[in-house]
């Protein structure tokens, strides 16, 4: 799709700043970050929406969020548990879909928020 924003990214015809490349998924870091750490994980191929995906992408939507605990860890938002079992850390994940979503990139992706209690002042 050659009209779309983040298939130009994956493909490197946009910069970004990308933070993890595989064969199937692209993450790099919003432009306009809602948290001090805001990630976006997107499939390399096109899916437009999550309304969009066939039964042959599920393996992808779950390395998309496979990926989350990851690069959390890698910036420092990782989920971690206190000597007394008392989580502490962590992130929000988020995948907007369609107009009523407030999805307004159509090309699949989930966002991947911390750092701060980002659901203040969070579109
Ligand atoms: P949506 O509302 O579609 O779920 O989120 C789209 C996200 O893409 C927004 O958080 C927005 O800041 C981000 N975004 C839009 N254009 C670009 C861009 O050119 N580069 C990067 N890195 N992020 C973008
Ligand atoms: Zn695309």
């Amino acid at each position: 799709m050659t009209d779309c924003l983040f298939c130009k990214i994956a493909a490197k015809q946009i910069p970004a700043t990308v933070v993890h490349e595989d064969d199937e998924l692209l993450a790099f870091k919003d432009i306009n970050p809602a948290a001090p750490v805001h990630l976006l994980i997107i499939p390399k191929k096109h899916i437009g929406t999550l309304s969009d995906v066939q039964p042959e992408d599920t393996a992808v939507l779950g390395r998309m969020l496979a990926l989350a605990p990851k690069l959390a860890a890698e910036h420092g938002i990782a989920v971690t548990y206190d000597a007394d079992g008392t989580p502490t850390g962590g992130y929000k994940t988020l995948v907007n879909a369609g107009p009523d979503g407030g999805q307004v990139v159509y090309h699949l992706h989930m966002h991947v928020y911390g750092g701060a209690r980002p659901w203040k002042g969070m579109h």
